[in-house]
């Protein structure tokens, strides 16, 4: 008998009436992952294809739902953002973090060439905002994709400020902006992720300029939190910032593929 993984096995299917099946401005495919690689030590890249990418257009920031096997019958939402798009190849890249283990993290270990998956996109509201004259992007790896893609969108005369916490040195990335941007990488070394100190001191620290100020807050949820607020609390407007928890400290994201709002 052969033994065949879930992720081998068809793809996992939304209930029939499950909202996934119509979201609104998105558009749902069948993506077959073309190939899968580490880009750096705790970071896999996944390349994948689908018709529907064709003419599929989506902002920076904006993300994929994937809709991956659970721990029981239902499936599970997990979110990535959208690192880049070919059109003409119809091809997707996903930046993903390897981490112990989760219904994501399963998918992305089974997802080799052939592998199928269904996916809905575009998602998500974070991308760069207009009227602006510094942008800040501060959030742990899970938010290299959203940070990179965004930062590389801005126009040469923008101006922003990067600041990424990463596992090691060698998990940092080259960005390639077209304005000039001050990116600084904080690593852990050892430490877990998902602990608030090192962003909480960044954004405590960093310049802040004269004009109109955005900062992206991306990560892990109390993280995010205690950033946003040290950021409000040295004069950004709530309007100014835009925080997103993409995953909660010893808890699985919930189904919908956000970390629920206790986290
Ligand atoms: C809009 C949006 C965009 C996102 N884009 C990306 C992206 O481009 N790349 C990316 O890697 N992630 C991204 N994320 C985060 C990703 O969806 C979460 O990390 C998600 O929890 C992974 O699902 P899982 O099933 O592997 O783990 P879950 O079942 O959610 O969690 C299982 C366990 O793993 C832990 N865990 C989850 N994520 C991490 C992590 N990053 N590091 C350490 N421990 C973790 C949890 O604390 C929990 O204990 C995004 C999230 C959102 C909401």
């Amino acid at each position: 008998m052969t033994d065949v993984s879930p992720a081998q096995a068809a793809p996992a299917q939304p209930p029939a009436g499950d909202p996934f099946l119509t979201m609104a401005g998105t558009s749902r495919m069948q993506l077959s992952v073309v190939e899968s690689h580490p880009v750096t030590p705790n970071m896999q890249r996944l390349l994948l294809t689908a018709p529907e990418l064709g003419d599929f257009s989506y902002l920076p920031g904006q993300d994929m739902m994937l809709l991956v096997a659970g721990d029981g019958d239902r499936p599970v939402r997990r979110r990535y953002t959208i690192r880049a798009l070919d059109p003409g190849r119809q091809l997707l890249t996903l930046d993903i973090v390897r981490h112990a283990d989760g219904p994501g993290e399963r998918w992305v270990r089974a997802a080799a060439p052939g592998v199928t998956v269904q996916g809905v996109g575009p998602r998500g509201k974070i991308s760069p905002a207009t009227d602006t004259d510094w942008h800040l992007f501060i959030g742990d790896e899970s938010s290299l994709a959203a940070i990179f893609s965004m930062a590389e969108s801005l126009p040469p005369q923008a101006s922003a400020t990067v600041i990424l916490e990463v596992p090691t040195p060698a998990d940092e990335q080259q960005l390639k902006a077209q304005t000039s941007v001050q990116l600084s990488w904080l690593h852990r070394d050892g430490s877990p992720a998902g602990e608030p100190d090192a962003l909480v001191s960044a954004a405590s620290a960093v310049p802040i300029p004269d004009g109109r100020p955005h900062a992206y807050v991306l990560g892990e949820a109390r993280v995010v939190s205690a950033v946003r607020e040290v950021l409000q609390a040295r004069g950004l407007e709530p309007g100014q910032v835009s925080p997103k928890a993409y995953w909660g400290r010893g808890k699985a994201n919930a189904s919908r593929g956000e970390p629920d709002k206790d986290s």
